[in-house]
């Protein structure tokens, strides 16, 4: 496999990859004042039409190149908490926490992405569905079910 993790990502609006950081957005809806429904899609240019736009709610969108590394780590922790700087208690602006954690997994951790589409299969769950909490998200982890091999093979 020749995927490097962290270069690619599945437009969720389409059937291709996303290999250009900078033509693509993250986008997502705001429900009650706070973040939800996190999409990753192309920027529509070139004919396409990922963003679904304002009308289906996604009035948010930043380009996904600044969801990468240590500055993406940090943009994501302040919807969190604004933190001490700020010091108004009870910040987070996060409305799913199972959605913002499967965004950031998908920015941060890698063979996640890749690994994301099995995670329903047959031998994953045969395989991680009784394991702790953490272990199936565990990179090498996660590289081995992208690959087909959690079994040993
Ligand atoms: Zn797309």
């Amino acid at each position: 496999m020749t995927t490097t993790p962290l270069k690619s990502w599945q437009c969720d609006r389409c059937p291709d990859l996303i290999t250009d950081p900078d033509m693509s957005l993250v986008m997502w809806r705001r429900e009650d004042g706070k973040f939800t429904d996190f999409l990753i899609v192309h920027k529509s240019t070139d004919g396409r039409s990922c963003d679904p736009g304002s009308r289906a709610g996604y009035q948010e969108s930043v380009e996904l190149s600044n969801f990468l590394g240590d500055t993406g780590v940090a943009l994501m922790l302040s919807w969190l908490s604004m933190g001490p700087v700020r010091g108004v208690p009870d910040t987070n602006r996060v409305g799913d926490l199972d959605k913002f954690v499967d965004l950031f997994r998908r920015l941060q951790v890698p063979w996640y992405e890749e690994a994301r589409p099995r995670f329903q299969d047959e031998e994953t769950q045969h395989w991680l569905g009784d394991t702790n909490e953490y272990y199936p998200y565990l990179p090498d982890t996660l590289k081995r079910t992208a690959e087909g091999r959690l079994g040993g093979r």
